[in-house]
């Protein structure tokens, strides 16, 4: 089963509308249409619609950090896939750690997420992972399937190839320290087991799941030569053109 490799890169907050813009032309003019690697970047959603015109015609796709699972309405603040969808995205980030830390986001929000972005025609990336102190007291597979079936509640088998899952180590996500490649070989085929389970094995070995923390230039190529890693999903690293690309080009 081959599964296309898939690079997005999480601006998070960072950027302005100048340098946003400017980072996505650099990276539009560096990517050429590859049948075996997709790029995706998720700006901050202030900026997706400059970033998206920009994008316009190239080879990478508009992807963005979150969005509130409801339809028009009342909802102060937020941004709903249909939003999502008009400004140009194809792609969401849901669960990042950094919402479960900071938001107390749960795993049973991301579910009702997920089915939103689905509805709406988005694709979305499912982040699940680890603190330290899991991995340290033996509990990283427990904390994982925990996330994943929590998240993926209610998403139903005919729909699940089409959700890439993003396993990101808490610890490994901006500390500049990386999961060796065996150690998130070793998540990923468990994750990948567990989705055969939940779903089945062909499903299983259709979906894509990402490697995130800390992925570098200089880590990038023995991580994605990992059977079971698809892809990276792509932090501190995206923000600079020369650093993404020679991430997208290792994939
Ligand atoms: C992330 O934001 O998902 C991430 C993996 O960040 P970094 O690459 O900076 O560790």
């Amino acid at each position: 089963m081959s599964r296309r490799t898939i690079i997005a890169g999480n601006w998070k907050m960072n950027t302005r509308a100048a340098g946003g813009a400017q980072l996505a032309q650099g990276i539009a003019d560096a990517v050429g249409e590859n049948p075996t690697v997709e790029v995706v970047v998720c700006p901050p959603s202030v900026y997706l619609s400059r970033v998206g015109d920009v994008l316009a015609g190239s080879a990478v796709s508009l992807g963005a950090q979150n969005l509130y699972p409801a339809a028009d309405g009342a909802y102060t603040g937020e941004v709903n896939a249909a939003m999502l969808c008009d400004s140009g995205c194809r792609y969401v980030i849901l669960g990042h750690s950094e919402r479960r830390a900071i938001l107390g986001e749960t795993d049973a929000q991301i579910s009702e997420k997920l089915a939103a972005a689905l509805a709406g025609n988005l694709v979305p990336i499912v982040c699940v992972g680890e603190t330290l102190q899991d991995r340290e007291s033996g509990k990283t597979e427990t904390v994982v399937e925990t996330q994943l079936r929590g998240s993926l509640e209610g998403l139903d088998e005919a729909r699940a190839s089409g959700v890439v899952i993003a396993y990101e180590p808490v610890w490994a996500i901006g500390t500049g320290k990386t999961a060796s490649p065996e150690q998130a070989e070793e998540v990923h085929a468990f994750i990948r087991k567990l989705l055969g389970e939940m779903f089945t094995n062909d499903v299983a070995q259709q979906m894509r799941i990402q490697y995130g923390g800390s992925v570098k230039p200089d880590n990038a190529k023995e991580l994605l030569g990992q059977p079971n890693i698809d892809g990276a999903l792509v932090g501190g690293a995206s923000l600079k053109v020369d650093d993404f690309v020679a991430i997208i080009n290792a994939g």
